[in-house]
């Protein structure tokens, strides 16, 4: 097995591409692959100060990697979730990662922070624990982005989770989710822009970089994470994808290209109609936000409007880039 571009030995094949790669060219692969995203979507401008949500997966290390590796401004933000050993465990993947790389490194932590946990937030809100759990996190990043000032709030979904999400979408007809599933998510009252720069490479990729550069990630999976439609629905594009390479990458670029516009109109009409929480501040269609409302629930605590609880800024150390 070659290399495409020096015919040294390879240590990948990217069926998608049709290719194989040496290390040093897979990993060049991989930053020219974020790089084509955030050009043709516009993802960073020069001078932004980029928050990269960090969850100590492969996804989120390696996004953070390629962009301190392209010289932009960015920071980490780890959200500590209270699902015991897997939160533990995740918690240091990013906090080595911080100081290997010499990064800051903000976090937040529900138990301490907000009085919850999301085993126990998602059974007393009666949600599934990743519905509750994707709420949560939605509501802390934007709120971490917006209370240290990023421009940009970038996220380490691949193509894998956009395509299983567009699966989803589409499975169930759900227009004004098509119509906010893009790689970019301008920024408005209350919300950072926010960007997907890893949406041209595929799972399988992002864990491969991380090996390569010797990046120590959480290779166990979530606890909560069984019975979660999302699995079911990559497994399914899995096995498409194993008959019919490119099939996830030509399913959601295509719809990018031909089929997202058409959903817009209604996912713009819903935004139009957001008011400020009463109990946080933060965006919502009700008196008193989602996430709120959870908190409420839960036994937890979110002080009106101010950062009492937010994020405390951490340095960690600087170490060798
Ligand atoms: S699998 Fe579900 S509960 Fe676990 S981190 Fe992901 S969204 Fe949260
Ligand atoms: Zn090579
Ligand atoms: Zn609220």
């Amino acid at each position: 097995m070659k290399c495409r571009v020096c015919r040294g030995p390879a240590v990948i094949d990217v069926r998608r591409h049709n290719a194989n790669f040496c290390v040093e060219h897979f990993v060049k692969l991989c930053r020219d692959q974020v790089q084509k995203a955030m050009r043709e979507w516009s993802m960073i401008q020069p001078g932004d100060k980029v928050l990269v949500a960090v969850s100590g997966g492969k996804d989120s290390l390696a996004l953070w990697d390629i962009l301190l590796d392209l010289g932009y401004d960015v920071s980490g933000l780890y959200v500590g979730l209270g699902i015991g050993d897997y939160s533990d465990a995740s918690a240091t993947h990013a906090r080595e990662f911080a100081v290997k790389r010499g990064a800051e490194l903000i976090e937040v932590d529900l138990p301490s922070d907000y009085g919850y946990d999301i085993p126990d937030g998602s059974r007393a809100a009666r949600r599934a624990p990743c519905s509750a759990c994707g709420m949560s996190k939605r509501h802390v990043f934007d709120k971490a982005a917006l209370d240290g000032g990023f421009d940009v709030l970038a996220t380490g979904h691949n193509l894998d989770d956009e395509a299983a999400v567009l699966f989803g979408n589409v499975l169930h007809w759900q227009t004004d989710y098509l119509g906010r599933q893009l790689p970019v998510l301008p920024a408005r009252d209350g919300f950072p822009r926010k960007v997907k720069p890893l949406v041209r490479l595929a799972e399988r990729e992002t864990a491969a970089y991380c090996v390569v550069r010797g990046i120590d990630y959480l290779v166990e999976e979530c606890p909560m994470a069984a019975g979660n439609r999302h699995l079911s629905y990559k497994e399914a594009l899995n096995v498409v994808e194993s008959t019919s390479p490119g099939a996830k990458h030509d399913f959601y670029f295509g719809f990018l290209a031909r089929a997202s516009e058409r959903f817009q109109a209604e996912a713009e009409t819903d935004r139009e109609d957001l008011l400020a929480c009463l109990q946080c501040g933060a965006p919502t269609t009700t008196e008193v936000c989602a996430f709120c409302r959870l908190v409420e629930r839960a036994g937890g605590h979110v002080e009106p409007g101010g950062p009492a609880h937010g994020p405390q800024p951490v340095t960690l150390g600087r170490g060798p880039r």
